[in-house]
């Protein structure tokens, strides 16, 4: 026997989550929880995490933090979806199977298209391949069954731009060339945002924690200098790009930070955002909100909705210089951090927009 709740709108969260679906079946021993924070823009698109959660309530609220995220992120971006996303409770080594996989795939399925699913941390093309069994509703699909594949390119490229757009605020125009550009993990995304720093002619230093990574981009970009990962926040910099982990912007980091700029491509890199956004603009260092730069991913995953396209992925991405552009001008116009800025129009266009839909 299986089961579906959903919750009843007045007892979700603060948030203002729409709704909130708890997917069970004792059969596979999926424990799954959908989080769709708002549907304004359009369907909600986020990726299924796999975590071995302590306990339920944790993985709802991870749930609800990150698919509020998602609306955020696809609102600032232009994009006509939604904020969701689902996690699956449970060790992502040792509970996988195909019966599984499909079964939460038939549970996003059930949705009906409210919900549009990728892979995120602890899962794999293949547990997507399983889901996209048993629902449509799935994007990040490799190339080969008619997706956009990889998004770190474009979320690279996004970056990028990103990082131009600060710096036309930082030093009056958006060259890059012989800025000291410290890439913190150089993994995919990071890789990718090398060969763009490199191309423009930046000193790049990179650091990360294994050894195969930081070989793979010498290899290709011998002049690249390496840093000691445990020092980062006190190397001498123009502009920081963390593309590891979130929260390497907090009380131990920010006063150390020798940079003018600070733009990557991690998720949440403000351990408190308040708090941490505030202490950033208080040093005078341009911070490019996180979501707003690394969202040429979700950007990609768009426009497979639309019949996937690379180049115009990659012009979309572009879109991010100018976004980045208005939160940062409006930020120093109204001496509000620009993670601010950038929450609040993306709540603005959900607003007009439900406006305009309500006055159909
Ligand atoms: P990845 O795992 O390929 O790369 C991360 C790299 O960081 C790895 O090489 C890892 O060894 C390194 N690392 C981990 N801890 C470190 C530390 N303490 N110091 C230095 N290096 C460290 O991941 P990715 O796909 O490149 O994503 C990077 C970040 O960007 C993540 O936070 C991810 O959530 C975010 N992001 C990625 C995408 C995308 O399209 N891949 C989209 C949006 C956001």
């Amino acid at each position: 026997m299986d089961s579906q709740t959903t919750l009843p709108l007045s007892q979700m969260d603060k948030m203002g989550h729409e709704q909130i679906v708890f997917c069970q079946d004792p059969y596979t021993g999926l424990k799954a929880i959908i989080g769709i924070h708002n549907t304004v823009l359009g369907p909600a698109l986020g990726g299924t995490r796999m975590w071995s959660y302590a306990t339920e309530a944790e993985a709802l609220t991870d749930v609800l933090r990150l698919s509020r995220g998602m609306s955020y992120k696809a609102a600032i971006s232009g994009l006509n979806l939604g904020g969701g996303k689902a996690v699956i409770i449970g060790d992502s080594r040792t509970l996988k199977s195909e019966a599984l996989m499909r079964r939460f795939g038939s549970f996003v399925d059930s949705l009906g298209g409210k919900y549009i699913t990728a892979e995120d941390v602890g899962m794999t093309t293949k547990d997507m391949e399983y889901i996209h069994m048993e629902t449509d509703h799935v994007v990040g699909i490799p190339e080969t069954l008619g997706g956009g594949g990889d998004p770190s390119p474009v979320t690279a490229y996004g970056v990028y731009v990103g990082m131009k757009a600060a710096a036309k605020k930082a030093y009056g125009n958006d060259s890059i060339a012989g800025k000291k550009v410290l890439v913190q993990g150089s993994g995919n995304v990071g890789g990718y945002l090398v060969d763009h720093l490199m191309e423009e002619g930046a000193k790049v230093m990179i650091a990360d924690i294994f050894e195969d990574k930081i070989r793979k981009v010498l290899e290709k970009h011998p002049n690249v200098t390496v840093v000691d990962a445990k020092v980062i926040s006190s190397v001498d910099m123009d502009i920081y790009a963390p593309c590891a982990l979130g929260a390497t912007l907090n009380d131990q980091t920010i006063p150390n930070l020798k940079c003018q700029i600070v733009a990557g491509a991690a998720n949440n890199q403000l351990a408190k955002e308040d708090i941490h956004g505030k202490m950033l603009l208080d040093r005078g260092i341009v911070y490019a909100p996180d979501f707003l730069i690394n969202a040429g991913g979700l950007i990609n995953c768009y426009s497979e909705l639309e019949g996937y396209n690379r180049d115009r992925a990659f012009q979309s991405a572009e879109g991010i210089y100018e976004t980045t552009e208005q939160v940062l001008n409006k930020s120093s116009e109204t001496g509000k951090p620009s993670y601010q800025i950038a929450n609040e129009m993306a709540e603005e266009r959900i607003e007009k927009m439900a406006q305009i839909h309500r006055s159909l």
